[in-house]
């Protein structure tokens, strides 16, 4: 564990109140062996509090993550992680026919610990360059990010790289976290109803993929009836 302290003269329990700055004494990976370092903060404990926690957490991510394992490549594992998908046929043909045809091309042949955010920001803007529609792209996203999410669930890496990345056009990031609440308050005007009777049935067995299709669809026929 790290442990946070004062170098001064004063007693322990005038730290809180002291005018001197405080250490964290930390490990790397690699337990007793590793080598010892230091880092000196101001007066604010908490910032002290928050790299220590920032340190055994990254330390823990990688204990646990295999090196090995981040090698696999992203189509091996989004090979697999369609084969094993519970989703309705038709959106799994949907998958295959955007990771073959975008997906793959950009990054189906990089170990998926290489995939940088860079790569997927890249493959995003490509796509919506090409003229291709906003539901596509997103469907683009839910692939990789589902994929990303699972190797991250499998150990296989830390974090995902594809986390909170702008999507362009109408169908926005913040439009991907569902279920929608309801018409929105405004400037919808006449769709409105439809919006509402379309509203998504979620399925609770999906959660990787329910709350995307059907505003994907949403948006689609929206954009048919202007
Ligand atoms: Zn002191």
């Amino acid at each position: 564990m790290a442990r946070i302290f004062k170098r001064c003269p004063c007693p322990e329990e005038a730290w809180k109140a002291c005018p001197h700055q405080w250490v964290v004494r930390y490990r790397t990976a690699g337990g007793r062996s590793s080598r010892q370092h230091e880092q000196s903060f101001g007066t604010d404990l908490r910032e002290a509090e928050d790299f220590a926690l920032k340190v055994e957490h990254d330390k823990r991510a990688h204990v646990f993550v295999d090196p090995k394992a981040g090698q696999a490549l992203f189509r091996v594992e989004a090979a697999t992680w369609l084969d094993h998908h519970l989703g309705a046929d038709s959106s799994i043909a949907t998958y295959w026919s955007v990771l073959r045809a975008h997906i793959d091309p950009a990054i189906g042949g990089k170990p998926i610990g290489a995939i940088r955010r860079e790569d997927i920001k890249a493959l995003i803007a490509t796509m919506h360059r090409k003229g291709l529609s906003a539901s596509r792209i997103g469907c683009a996203h839910l692939v990789i990010s589902a994929v990303l999410a699972e190797a991250v669930r499998d150990k296989k890496l830390p974090e995902s790289p594809c986390s909170s990345i702008q999507l362009p056009g109408v169908v926005t990031a913040a439009d991907f976290v569902g279920p929608v609440p309801g018409p929105r308050p405004s400037t919808n005007g006449p769709h409105d109803h439809q919006r509402s009777a379309a509203k998504p049935q979620v399925k609770g067995h999906d959660e990787d993929m329910e709350p995307y299709k059907p505003l994907g669809r949403v948006f689609e026929r929206h954009r048919l009836l202007r």
